[in-house]
């Protein structure tokens, strides 16, 4: 036998939870590993198979792969066909989903046994996954799909409680033991915080796997989150790597290519940007997830109108009644200053493109990562789970965005933005003043300084070398 043993190639398995917003970076996460020689493998579930494997195509790389784990019968779980494609899943009930996923235990458990990978990336919401690391001896990360900014507030609003001591919805008080005096009040709060819910008994079991794991892979900069990833560190005693923003993994010619041919054939959304001046549209858009009622839509509709401003807003009324009027009147008025796209927007492609200004955003923690890094400002409208803490972070401490003045609805209640409130937002950032170019400075900056943390030597970049180095080094230790 040879004395020198030629370096094992990583094996990396990545388990997402099949919503776009965690499905997607968990992609994206893969194929930066790939490009950094690991052997990357997807687990998903049959609807989901297609988006892996179209993704993988443009990745155009030999070494992810694909591993799909049998769904429980339908019997077991009250669910109909396809429960588990990324579109729609966000929209069942939590905690049927829950239970169904969970009884992919069994199979997973088979499938990790058999491949034995030198490491597990699980999103947040499977912690099960923890004990069957645990038995098989893989060292487990968590891809909780947030920054470390609202980790650590979600994590010291959950130790602390300050939101119990206040009044009143609306009477602020201070996030304790932040390294910036952050104000919140309760109403911002998403619910779980507030109330105890079926979900904050999978935040407890989150938290017991959290503890019983290797360490966490965040999608962030060190640079954008300035002192908070060292903070989360220190509060909550685990290794974390900084690896993002994941996204700007499709920033490759081939992808932007692809991307543009098909985003063009399904609308033309880029041709009619290609027409617009420089940083004069305004992209509105509110993630995978959420659906307004007529109501709310009517006064976006207003605002936007109002604005003046030239604007792509995408829009989610799958069968939502009364909303003919959107392109009966609206998109007739709008014609030439404003393109509503229904479904999926290429929400990238759009971001990068040089006739967008400004970005109006429900704050999930990636659609803020791509706004980021596309050196947008944006107007921020938090709906729900972590989006009012992007919105503390994207507002209050990297000064690059405007609030609309949103708050968290409650269970069953209706919260409605007016259109006032969003046609000065919107003018806030779009407008011209001093105060506006300071914020438009500051997001290209900011762009760029994102851009740079993946590059060749960026701070994500050696993270990740970090992260592998490590893992080649210690699974055998970790794993006694
Ligand atoms: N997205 C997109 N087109 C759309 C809507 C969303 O490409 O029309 C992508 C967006 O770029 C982001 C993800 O879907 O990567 C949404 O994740 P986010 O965390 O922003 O919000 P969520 O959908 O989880 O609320």
């Amino acid at each position: 036998m040879g004395s020198e043993a030629a370096p094992h190639q990583l094996r990396m398995f990545f388990f997402p939870y099949m919503a776009a917003g965690h499905l997607i970076p968990m992609l994206d996460m893969a194929k930066l590993f790939a490009c950094r020689g690991v052997a990357s493998t997807i687990i998903t579930t049959p609807s989901n198979t297609a988006l892996v494997t179209s993704a993988i195509q443009r990745a155009n790389s030999n070494s992810i792969s694909l591993l799909c784990l049998p769904l429980p019968p339908p019997a077991d779980t009250g669910l109909p066909d396809g429960w588990d494609a990324s579109a729609s899943i966000g929209r069942l009930d939590f905690q049927s989903v829950h239970h169904a996923i969970a009884l992919l235990r069994g199979p997973l458990h088979h499938l990790l046994a058999g491949h034995q990978p030198d490491c597990l990336i699980s999103d947040m919401f499977l912690p099960w996954t923890a004990d069957i690391a645990h038995e098989l001896g893989i060292p487990r990360l968590i891809f909780h799909g947030m920054g470390f900014f609202s980790l650590c507030v979600l994590h010291l609003l959950e130790r602390y409680r300050p939101q119990d001591n206040v009044s009143s919805n609306d009477e602020p008080f201070i996030v304790p033991d932040l390294p910036h005096p952050i104000e919140m009040t309760r109403s911002q709060l998403p619910t779980p915080l507030k109330t105890n819910t079926d979900f904050n008994r999978l935040l407890e079991r989150m938290h017991e796997a959290e503890a019983q794991s290797y360490g966490v892979v965040v999608n962030s900069c060190y640079e954008m989150e300035l002192h908070y990833a060292e903070h989360y560190t220190k509060i909550i005693g685990k290794k974390a790597w900084c690896v993002g923003p994941v996204s700007l993994c499709n920033g490759s010619t081939t992808y932007d290519k692809v991307e543009r041919a098909s985003a063009d054939h399904h609308g033309g959304c880029l041709a009619w940007l290609d027409s617009k001046k420089p940083g004069s549209v305004l992209y509105v858009c509110f993630g995978s997830l959420t659906q307004f009622t007529t109501s709310q839509l009517r006064e976006i509709a207003r605002g936007l109108e109002a604005s003046g401003r030239a604007f792509i807003w995408v829009v989610r009324a799958d069968g939502a009644e009364g909303v003919e009027w959107l392109s009966e009147e609206f998109e007739e008025r709008s014609e030439g200053r404003g393109m509503i796209i229904r479904g999926w927007a290429p929400q990238i492609l759009i971001l990068n493109h040089e006739a967008v200004g400004g970005f109006l955003t429900h704050c999930g923690w990636n659609s803020v990562l791509e706004g980021v890094s596309a050196g947008v400002p944006m107007v921020t409208w938090p709906i729900f789970a972590d989006q009012s803490f992007n919105e503390k972070l994207v507002v209050d401490v990297l000064e690059i965005g405007v609030r609309v003045g949103a708050r968290i609805a409650g269970e069953g209640e209706e919260v409605v933005v007016k259109s006032e409130k969003i046609e000065r937002a919107v003018d806030w950032v779009m407008g011209s003043g001093e105060e506006a170019d300071r914020r438009r400075t500051r997001a290209r900056s900011l762009g760029e300084v994102a851009r740079r943390a993946v590059e060749d030597e960026g701070s994500s970049f050696k993270d990740m070398s970090r992260l592998i180095e490590e893992l080649m080094l210690a699974p055998k230790r970790v794993r006694e």
